[in-house]
C-alpha cells in the first residue's frame, strides 16, 4: 500500500509530467547564451562559419534529394548553443520553409524547450538530412552518408557541451548502433565524431512526432526525464513546475 508521502510524489510527478507538455512552468530565467563580450564575438565568428555552411548545403546535390527538396533545411539556433536538437529529416511544413522543426512537432518540440526553462533561440536544431525524403519516408543509407559531413561540420564549429538526439534514426546514426531507441535513450552516451576530435555527450530521447502519434502519459514521463538528464549535465536548475 502506498503511504502518503508516495501518493503525494505520484500527484507530483503526473502534474509535473502535464506542466511540462501544456507550457505552464513558472520557469526560472537561466540563460544558456552567450552573454560576455568575448563569447558575443565567438558567436559572431561561429554564425558566419555556419552561414557559410548553409550557403554550401542550400547549394549540395550530392545525393538524389537534392533534386526533390523545395528548400534545403541547413539549421536554426545559435551558434554558441550549449545544447544541439537533432532530428531526422524535415517535413513538409520545413521542406517549404527552409527551417527545421516548424510544424506539429516542432511545436511540441518548442514546448519541451520551455518546459526546460529555455528558449529556441538559446539552442540549435538541425536534423541528420537537410533536404526532405519524398513522402516522408526513412533516410536511405546512402543519403546519410552523403549528408552527415554537414553535420559534422556544424558541430565542429558549434562545439556544444550535449547533443539531444530526437528519434531512432538521429539516435542510431550518431551512435553508430542499431540498439532501439527504447535502449538508447535516458542515459548519456558520447557522439564521437572522429578519433581526433574530443566526445561529445549525447542523450537519446523519442522524436515529438512519436510522441504526438503516442502521447501517452508514460512516453512523455521518459521525454522528461530524459530532458531532466539534460539540465543535469548542463548544471542548470529544473525549472520548478505551476502555472503562471
Ligand atoms: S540531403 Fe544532404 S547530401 Fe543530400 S542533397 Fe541535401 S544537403 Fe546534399
Amino acid at each position: 500500500m502506498l503511504k502518503d508521502t508516495d501518493i503525494k510524489k505520484v500527484i507530483r510527478q503526473h502534474a509535473e509530467i502535464e506542466n511540462f507538455f501544456t507550457g505552464g512552468f513558472a520557469v526560472k530565467g537561466q540563460g544558456s547564451a552567450a552573454e560576455s563580450a568575448e563569447d558575443v564575438q565567438v558567436a559572431e565568428e561561429k554564425a558566419v562559419e555556419l552561414e557559410k555552411l548553409a550557403c554550401e548545403i542550400r547549394q549540395c546535390c550530392k545525393c538524389g534529394l537534392g533534386s526533390t527538396r523545395t528548400n534545403a533545411v541547413p539549421g536554426q539556433g545559435n551558434p554558441n548553443a550549449r545544447i544541439v536538437f537533432i532530428g531526422e529529416a524535415p517535413g513538409a511544413d520545413e521542406d517549404a520553409q527552409g527551417l527545421p522543426f516548424v510544424g506539429r512537432a516542432g511545436k511540441l518540440l518548442d514546448k519541451i524547450i520551455a518546459a526546460m526553462g529555455l528558449k529556441r533561440s538559446e539552442v540549435l536544431i538541425a536534423n541528420i538530412l537537410k533536404c526532405r525524403p519524398p513522402d516522408n519516408r526513412d533516410p536511405k543509407p546512402d543519403e546519410i552518408i552523403s549528408c552527415l559531413p554537414h553535420l559534422r561540420r556544424q558541430l565542429e564549429i558549434i562545439d556544444p557541451e550535449i547533443i539531444v538526439a530526437l528519434g531512432a534514426h538521429a539516435a542510431k546514426t550518431l551512435l553508430d548502433t542499431n540498439k532501439p531507441i527504447g535502449q538508447l535513450r535516458g542515459k548519456i552516451h558520447q557522439y564521437c565524431p572522429d578519433p581526433d576530435s574530443p566526445p561529445i555527450k549525447l542523450i537519446a530521447t523519442y522524436h515529438p512526432a512519436y510522441l504526438l502519434r503516442s502521447y501517452s502519459p508514460e512516453n512523455r514521463r521518459k521525454v522528461w526525464e530524459d530532458m531532466k538528464v539534460v539540465l543535469a549535465e548542463l548544471n542548470l536548475p529544473i525549472p520548478e513546475y505551476g502555472k503562471k
